[in-house]
């Protein structure tokens, strides 16, 4: 199975003791490419340090909504002209915890795409909370190639996100029981999903509350054939060659 995971954070301390084991094993058993996604200054320069070591990952450079307070736009500016950096994120806004004002949230999000824009990078956006604060700056702006990682609206939502030709993307939260996701799984294109695991965090069932790891993708692959009532083989090369000509048109 060829797998594309499109969401980790294997910089993050969680990983300190293995990671180079975790990312061997995830190599190994059909994880063909990773993107690697930062969050803040340090997170993104040691996703660029996995990049370089590994050739299957790929990054993602921004603030994180909750580190918006030190956006700092020369160093994205920067890093975003690197080789392996291949989309602008995570990026956004999120009002449920608010460790960044409001305010400076929405600018930091805004300066972001247009960094995106003038290097026409995708998008990887971050909206907790704030499904229609997120949309109306994204409508501003139109830039054609974004998607909502960790998708939490509804199908009303999802509709209006696809009308702008965007896509989204799915972690562990779509295994939770009560999980109101499976309608969006149910009604999504099936040219417009991406698969993630968002590890260290959102580990599905039945791993809920460990930490996560690119590893565990089947249960998400599973959960998504299911529903679908589609092969899980097929998920995994249909949301990898949705993935790989977003992020990577030129492979
Ligand atoms: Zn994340």
């Amino acid at each position: 199975m060829k797998i594309f995971e499109t969401h980790a954070h294997m910089d993050f301390p969680q990983f300190n003791k293995d990671r180079d084991d975790i990312l061997e094993k995830c190599f190994d058993s059909g994880v063909e490419y990773m993107l690697n996604i930062g969050v803040d200054k340090r997170s993104c320069e040691a996703s660029i340090k996995l990049a370089e070591k590994y050739e299957q990952i790929f990054v993602a450079v921004g603030f994180h909504p909750h580190d918006a307070k030190d956006f700092d736009e020369d160093l994205i500016s920067r890093l975003a002209k690197h080789k392996k950096v291949v989309a602008i994120g995570e990026i956004g806004l999120d009002f449920f915890r608010n460790l960044s004002p409001v305010e400076v949230q929405k600018d930091a999000f805004q300066k972001q795409i247009e960094i995106a824009l003038e290097l026409n990078l995708p998008v990887i956006v971050h909206d907790r909370n704030a499904h229609d604060e997120c949309l109306d700056i994204l409508q501003k702006y139109k830039p054609q190639k974004v998607v909502f990682h960790c998708f939490s609206g509804d199908e009303i939502f999802a509709e209006k996100v696809l009308n702008m030709g965007w896509f989204i993307s799915f972690t562990g939260s779509i295994t939770f029981k009560n999980s109101l996701m499976e309608n969006v799984v149910r009604m999504i294109p099936k040219d417009k999903f991406f698969i993630e695991t968002d590890s260290p965090y959102l580990s599905p069932v039945p791993l809920r509350g460990k930490r996560n790891s690119p590893l565990n993708l089947r249960y998400i692959i599973e959960k998504i054939a299911e529903i679908k009532r589609i092969a899980p083989k097929q998920v995994a090369e249909i949301s990898f060659n949705n993935a790989a000509k977003f992020f990577l048109p030129d492979k």
